[in-house]
């Protein structure tokens, strides 16, 4: 049996950065005589077991703003997903301290939202529109703005050919589907504001994951059931290798699929800790036939 590892595989640089953060705080809330409540706005990374490491630490989550005058005052960290204006505000204005760790990409994309809608175009914000993400994307423009999840939507959305759309995509978008989207925009002669935003971690994970799963027999991609960039690793690697299998933890790992000649590809999500990694590498490797 064979075992390829995805270099790429795993924290990528944003939830590291975000990870970090809240361990820094940790820290510091250990040397004081008075520990100050720490909370992340919503779980920190799509990942359960991080969420509840975290837990167990004192680090509790607030799903959503109307929970803010139900728990004592403290510091709050942004995770990497980013949040809306208007949530940005209401948090400090309840007299939390806000530590900001949006991811820098993310980051970007709210100031080319924000910017093009005071400008006067309409916005289109390409990616799942319940994602924590593009909420908070949505919420940097000035304006209403308009989703497209799936190709046929462009179909679906209303469309001025006397309007100018600033078109971003989510950071874990799906390179070619965006690629597609856009043409169909322009095939339909409107006019368009194009904005590479989709993460460039996220298509060198995307590339790496669809050129292996060609190499391989079987497939494993791990990673939280609820993360969307974990989620589209394995569509992808699906659509190359049919024995794919999604695994959140080493309990979801089957070995007796395995078997001696086996070629076994593995990759992981934005938010895939390493120790869960290296776990499923060590229960791969050891496997017995
Ligand atoms: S996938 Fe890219 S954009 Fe998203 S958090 Fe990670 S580094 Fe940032």
């Amino acid at each position: 049996m064979e075992i390829l590892i995805a270099k790429s595989a795993g924290f990528c640089f944003g939830v590291d950065q975000a990870v970090n953060k809240i361990e820094k705080l940790i820290a510091i809330n250990q040397t004081l005589n008075v520990p100050k409540p720490l909370y992340t706005y919503g779980p920190i990374i799509h990942n359960p077991h991080v969420v509840d490491n975290l837990k167990k630490r004192h680090v509790n989550v607030i799903a959503k703003i109307e929970e803010l005058p139900l728990v004592e005052k403290g510091t709050i960290l942004i995770r990497s997903h980013g949040v809306t204006f208007q949530e940005m505000k209401e948090m400090k204005d309840a007299g939390f301290e806000v530590v900001d760790s949006t991811c820098p990409y993310v980051k970007k994309i709210h100031r080319i939202v924000q910017k093009a809608s005071k400008e006067g175009h309409e916005i289109i914000i390409v990616g799942s529109k319940a994602h924590p993400e593009v909420v908070g994307i949505s919420g940097w423009s000035l304006k209403p703005v308009q989703f497209i999840e799936e190709l046929e939507d462009v179909d679906e959305i209303e469309l001025e050919i006397s309007k100018t759309y600033c078109v971003v995509a989510q950071t874990t978008f799906n390179h070619n589907l965006y690629e597609g989207i856009l043409n169909k925009l322009q095939k339909k002669g409107i006019r368009v504001i194009i904005n590479e935003t989709i993460c460039a971690a996220t298509v060198e994970r995307q590339i790496e994951a669809n050129e292996l799963s060609k190499r391989v027999t079987k497939m494993l991609v791990i990673g939280g059931k609820d993360s969307s960039n974990t989620r589209k690793l394995y569509e992808i690697c699906k659509r190359q290798c049919k024995d794919t299998y999604y695994i959140e933890t080493i309990e979801d790992l089957v070995l007796n699929v395995f078997t001696v000649n086996d070629i076994i590809g593995i990759t992981a999500g934005a938010s895939t800790p390493k120790n869960i990694i290296e776990e499923v590498i060590s229960n791969v490797r050891n496997a017995e036939f």
